[in-house]
Protein backbone atom coordinates (compact mmCIF):
# COMPACT_ATOMS: atom_id res chain seq x y z
CA UNK A 1 0.00 0.00 0.00
CA UNK A 2 1.34 3.09 -1.15
CA UNK A 3 1.50 5.39 2.49
CA UNK A 4 0.11 8.63 2.22
CA UNK A 5 1.73 12.12 1.57
CA UNK A 6 1.34 13.61 4.81
CA UNK A 7 1.91 17.36 5.45
CA UNK A 8 5.82 17.81 6.85
CA UNK A 9 6.27 14.56 5.87
CA UNK A 10 4.61 13.37 9.21
CA UNK A 11 3.68 9.79 10.19
CA UNK A 12 0.51 10.57 10.36
CA UNK A 13 -2.33 13.23 10.99
CA UNK A 14 -4.45 13.76 13.80
CA UNK A 15 -7.90 16.20 13.41
CA UNK A 16 -9.01 17.22 16.83
CA UNK A 17 -12.82 18.04 15.57
CA UNK A 18 -16.01 18.94 17.69
CA UNK A 19 -19.57 18.63 16.62
CA UNK A 20 -20.86 21.46 18.79
CA UNK A 21 -24.64 19.79 18.49
CA UNK A 22 -26.12 21.13 21.80
CA UNK A 23 -29.95 20.27 21.69
CA UNK A 24 -30.03 20.85 18.40
CA UNK A 25 -30.47 16.87 17.35
CA UNK A 26 -32.73 16.27 20.13
CA UNK A 27 -35.03 19.03 18.44
CA UNK A 28 -34.96 17.71 15.39
CA UNK A 29 -35.46 14.30 16.00
CA UNK A 30 -38.64 14.73 18.72
CA UNK A 31 -40.42 16.63 16.30
CA UNK A 32 -42.35 13.86 15.51
CA UNK A 33 -42.24 12.52 18.53
CA UNK A 34 -44.30 14.30 21.21
CA UNK A 35 -41.78 17.03 21.31
CA UNK A 36 -38.61 17.53 23.20
CA UNK A 37 -38.09 16.54 26.66
CA UNK A 38 -36.86 19.34 29.14
CA UNK A 39 -34.30 16.69 30.59
CA UNK A 40 -32.45 15.97 27.53
CA UNK A 41 -32.64 19.58 26.32
CA UNK A 42 -30.56 20.30 29.60
CA UNK A 43 -27.92 17.60 29.42
CA UNK A 44 -27.57 18.93 25.85
CA UNK A 45 -27.19 22.56 26.37
CA UNK A 46 -24.30 21.95 28.48
CA UNK A 47 -22.33 21.67 25.56
CA UNK A 48 -22.89 25.48 24.09
CA UNK A 49 -23.25 26.76 27.84
CA UNK A 50 -19.97 25.12 29.42
CA UNK A 51 -18.44 22.14 27.60
CA UNK A 52 -17.55 24.09 24.68
CA UNK A 53 -15.09 26.58 26.48
CA UNK A 54 -14.01 24.25 28.91
CA UNK A 55 -12.63 22.08 25.95
CA UNK A 56 -11.24 25.11 23.81
CA UNK A 57 -9.21 25.97 27.19
CA UNK A 58 -7.70 22.64 26.56
CA UNK A 59 -6.91 23.11 22.67
CA UNK A 60 -5.18 26.62 24.38
CA UNK A 61 -3.27 25.42 26.49
CA UNK A 62 -1.80 22.52 23.91
CA UNK A 63 -1.33 25.16 21.31
CA UNK A 64 -3.64 22.57 18.87
CA UNK A 65 -6.14 24.17 16.23
CA UNK A 66 -9.68 22.36 16.16
CA UNK A 67 -12.51 22.38 13.75
CA UNK A 68 -16.28 22.72 15.27
CA UNK A 69 -18.93 21.59 13.40
CA UNK A 70 -21.91 23.93 14.33
CA UNK A 71 -25.15 24.06 13.33
CA UNK A 72 -26.94 27.00 12.03
CA UNK A 73 -29.23 26.84 14.59
CA UNK A 74 -26.81 26.75 17.64
CA UNK A 75 -24.95 29.54 16.24
CA UNK A 76 -27.79 31.47 16.18
CA UNK A 77 -29.09 30.43 19.81
CA UNK A 78 -25.23 30.89 21.14
CA UNK A 79 -23.21 33.55 19.15
CA UNK A 80 -21.43 34.21 22.19
CA UNK A 81 -19.85 30.64 22.55
CA UNK A 82 -19.79 29.95 18.92
CA UNK A 83 -17.85 33.42 18.80
CA UNK A 84 -14.98 31.80 20.85
CA UNK A 85 -14.26 29.07 18.46
CA UNK A 86 -12.82 31.31 15.55
CA UNK A 87 -11.78 34.56 17.93
CA UNK A 88 -9.43 31.15 18.85
CA UNK A 89 -8.37 30.31 15.30
CA UNK A 90 -10.19 27.41 15.17
CA UNK A 91 -12.35 26.46 12.00
CA UNK A 92 -16.31 26.72 12.33
CA UNK A 93 -17.94 24.62 9.61
CA UNK A 94 -20.98 23.48 8.82
CA UNK A 95 -23.54 20.70 10.34
CA UNK A 96 -27.20 20.83 9.09
CA UNK A 97 -29.22 23.97 10.27
CA UNK A 98 -31.30 22.10 12.98
CA UNK A 99 -29.15 18.83 12.82
CA UNK A 100 -31.28 17.85 10.12
CA UNK A 101 -29.77 13.95 8.28
CA UNK A 102 -29.82 15.21 4.83
CA UNK A 103 -31.44 11.91 4.21
CA UNK A 104 -34.91 13.17 5.81
CA UNK A 105 -34.54 16.08 3.37
CA UNK A 106 -34.79 16.59 -0.44
CA UNK A 107 -32.41 18.43 -2.21
CA UNK A 108 -33.92 21.36 -2.52
CA UNK A 109 -34.34 21.70 1.01
CA UNK A 110 -31.24 20.53 1.94
CA UNK A 111 -29.65 23.36 -0.06
CA UNK A 112 -32.81 25.80 1.33
CA UNK A 113 -30.97 24.56 4.76
CA UNK A 114 -27.58 24.95 3.93
CA UNK A 115 -27.88 28.40 2.67
CA UNK A 116 -29.43 29.55 5.87
CA UNK A 117 -26.37 27.75 7.96
CA UNK A 118 -23.69 29.59 6.07
CA UNK A 119 -25.44 32.53 6.74
CA UNK A 120 -25.30 32.12 10.44
CA UNK A 121 -21.52 30.96 10.80
CA UNK A 122 -20.61 33.19 8.17
CA UNK A 123 -22.26 35.88 10.65
CA UNK A 124 -19.75 34.89 13.03
CA UNK A 125 -16.45 33.98 11.37
CA UNK A 126 -16.74 36.70 9.00
CA UNK A 127 -16.03 34.43 6.13
CA UNK A 128 -18.26 31.45 4.88
CA UNK A 129 -17.34 27.84 5.62
CA UNK A 130 -15.99 25.82 3.55
CA UNK A 131 -16.29 22.29 5.34
CA UNK A 132 -18.96 20.34 6.09
CA UNK A 133 -19.83 17.23 8.09
CA UNK A 134 -23.49 15.53 7.70
CA UNK A 135 -25.41 15.26 10.94
CA UNK A 136 -25.21 11.35 12.11
CA UNK A 137 -23.01 10.86 9.48
CA UNK A 138 -26.18 10.24 7.25
CA UNK A 139 -24.78 11.10 3.38
CA UNK A 140 -26.75 11.08 0.05
CA UNK A 141 -25.34 11.76 -2.85
CA UNK A 142 -27.82 14.89 -3.98
CA UNK A 143 -25.65 16.42 -0.90
CA UNK A 144 -22.39 16.56 -2.60
CA UNK A 145 -23.50 18.13 -5.95
CA UNK A 146 -25.92 21.23 -3.76
CA UNK A 147 -22.69 21.61 -1.40
CA UNK A 148 -20.00 21.92 -4.39
CA UNK A 149 -22.28 24.26 -6.25
CA UNK A 150 -22.52 26.17 -2.97
CA UNK A 151 -18.70 26.61 -2.63
CA UNK A 152 -17.82 24.29 -0.29
CA UNK A 153 -14.69 22.21 -0.78
CA UNK A 154 -15.00 19.34 1.52
CA UNK A 155 -17.27 17.19 3.59
CA UNK A 156 -16.03 14.51 6.52
CA UNK A 157 -18.58 11.86 6.94
CA UNK A 158 -17.89 8.83 5.13
CA UNK A 159 -15.39 6.25 5.92
CA UNK A 160 -14.12 4.83 2.12
CA UNK A 161 -10.85 5.54 3.39
CA UNK A 162 -8.57 6.46 6.08
CA UNK A 163 -7.04 8.84 4.09
CA UNK A 164 -8.35 12.41 2.31
CA UNK A 165 -10.07 11.01 -0.99
CA UNK A 166 -11.97 12.65 -3.69
CA UNK A 167 -16.24 11.94 -4.07
CA UNK A 168 -17.09 14.31 -6.59
CA UNK A 169 -15.94 18.31 -6.90
CA UNK A 170 -15.34 17.89 -3.12
CA UNK A 171 -12.70 16.33 -0.78
CA UNK A 172 -13.35 13.96 1.45
CA UNK A 173 -11.93 13.87 5.39
CA UNK A 174 -13.07 10.60 6.39
CA UNK A 175 -14.30 9.61 9.94
CA UNK A 176 -14.69 6.29 12.32
CA UNK A 177 -17.09 5.45 14.54
CA UNK A 178 -14.37 4.40 16.72
CA UNK A 179 -13.24 7.44 17.22
CA UNK A 180 -16.22 9.21 17.71
CA UNK A 181 -17.34 9.73 21.44
CA UNK A 182 -20.59 9.36 21.44
CA UNK A 183 -21.39 5.74 21.25
CA UNK A 184 -19.02 5.99 23.71
CA UNK A 185 -20.60 8.36 26.03
CA UNK A 186 -24.08 9.49 24.88
CA UNK A 187 -26.37 7.98 27.76
CA UNK A 188 -29.67 9.99 27.70
CA UNK A 189 -31.64 7.54 29.95
CA UNK A 190 -34.86 6.36 29.18
CA UNK A 191 -33.59 3.17 27.21
CA UNK A 192 -30.22 3.16 27.51
CA UNK A 193 -29.03 0.25 29.25
CA UNK A 194 -25.30 0.61 28.84
CA UNK A 195 -23.30 2.84 31.10
CA UNK A 196 -21.04 4.84 29.26
CA UNK A 197 -17.71 3.95 28.76
CA UNK A 198 -14.94 5.37 31.36
CA UNK A 199 -13.25 8.39 30.76
CA UNK A 200 -9.57 6.94 30.95
CA UNK A 201 -10.59 3.85 29.16
CA UNK A 202 -11.47 5.29 26.01
CA UNK A 203 -8.54 7.84 26.12
CA UNK A 204 -6.68 4.40 26.29
CA UNK A 205 -8.23 2.87 23.38
CA UNK A 206 -7.81 6.55 21.58
CA UNK A 207 -4.24 7.02 22.45
CA UNK A 208 -3.97 2.93 20.60
CA UNK A 209 -5.67 4.29 17.67
CA UNK A 210 -3.13 6.87 16.95
CA UNK A 211 -0.22 4.64 17.70
CA UNK A 212 -2.08 2.64 14.97
CA UNK A 213 -2.16 5.59 12.45
CA UNK A 214 1.49 6.44 13.02
CA UNK A 215 2.32 2.81 11.96
CA UNK A 216 0.54 2.47 9.67
CA UNK A 217 0.43 6.36 8.33
CA UNK A 218 -3.56 6.47 8.69
CA UNK A 219 -5.78 9.94 9.61
CA UNK A 220 -6.92 10.02 13.10
CA UNK A 221 -10.11 11.94 13.02
CA UNK A 222 -11.73 12.60 16.63
CA UNK A 223 -15.02 13.92 16.77
CA UNK A 224 -16.26 14.78 19.72
CA UNK A 225 -19.22 16.57 21.50
CA UNK A 226 -19.11 18.81 23.99
CA UNK A 227 -22.47 18.19 25.65
CA UNK A 228 -20.76 14.68 26.02
CA UNK A 229 -17.01 15.06 26.05
CA UNK A 230 -16.90 18.68 28.11
CA UNK A 231 -17.75 17.09 31.21
CA UNK A 232 -15.31 17.39 33.70
CA UNK A 233 -13.72 13.72 34.06
CA UNK A 234 -13.76 13.62 30.00
CA UNK A 235 -12.29 16.97 30.01
CA UNK A 236 -9.29 15.60 32.02
CA UNK A 237 -8.90 12.19 30.03
CA UNK A 238 -8.56 13.83 26.82
CA UNK A 239 -6.21 16.60 28.31
CA UNK A 240 -3.63 13.57 28.62
CA UNK A 241 -4.48 12.38 24.93
CA UNK A 242 -4.08 15.46 23.83
CA UNK A 243 -0.44 15.87 24.90
CA UNK A 244 0.36 12.16 23.07
CA UNK A 245 -0.58 13.84 20.02
CA UNK A 246 1.44 16.84 20.67
CA UNK A 247 4.14 14.01 20.87
CA UNK A 248 3.47 11.88 17.94
CA UNK A 249 4.69 13.39 15.70
CA UNK A 250 1.41 13.34 13.54
CA UNK A 251 0.60 16.52 11.96
CA UNK A 252 -2.34 18.36 13.37
CA UNK A 253 -4.69 21.43 12.28
CA UNK A 254 -7.98 22.18 11.07
CA UNK A 255 -10.06 20.15 8.80
CA UNK A 256 -10.04 22.68 5.88
CA UNK A 257 -6.22 22.99 5.92
CA UNK A 258 -5.58 19.08 5.08
CA UNK A 259 -8.60 19.62 2.64
CA UNK A 260 -6.51 22.36 0.75
CA UNK A 261 -3.56 19.97 1.12
CA UNK A 262 -4.83 17.23 -0.57
CA UNK A 263 -6.61 19.37 -3.02
CA UNK A 264 -3.03 20.66 -3.87
CA UNK A 265 -0.89 18.03 -3.16
CA UNK A 266 -2.44 14.49 -4.14
CA UNK A 267 -4.44 15.18 -7.82
CA UNK A 268 -4.14 12.02 -8.70
CA UNK A 269 -5.50 10.06 -4.86
CA UNK A 270 -8.27 8.07 -5.33
CA UNK A 271 -11.59 9.43 -7.09
CA UNK A 272 -14.81 8.33 -6.33
CA UNK A 273 -18.02 9.89 -8.47
CA UNK A 274 -21.02 10.97 -7.02
CA UNK A 275 -22.70 8.47 -9.30
CA UNK A 276 -20.75 5.49 -7.84
CA UNK A 277 -21.91 6.56 -4.19
CA UNK A 278 -25.03 4.43 -4.39
CA UNK A 279 -28.43 5.21 -3.15
CA UNK A 280 -31.71 3.16 -2.84
CA UNK A 281 -34.45 4.13 -5.72
CA UNK A 282 -36.63 6.99 -4.63
CA UNK A 283 -39.61 5.47 -3.01
ZN1 LIG B 1 -23.98 16.17 15.23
Amino acid sequence: VTPYPWPDGAPAAALVTFDVDGEAPHLWRSRADGGPRTAELEQRRFGPRRGLSRLLGLLDAHGLRATCYVPGYIARQYPDAVGEITAAGHELALHGDLHEPPGDLDPRRFRELTLRSIDALAGIAGEPPVGFRSPSWDMTPAAFDVLAELGVRYDSSLMGYDHPYRVGDLVEIPVDWATDDAPFYRYVGRGDTRPPTAPAQLAGAWADELAAACRFGSLLNLTMHPWLSGRAARAHALDTLLTAIRDSGAWTGTAAELAAWHASTCADGPRVAVAELGEAADG
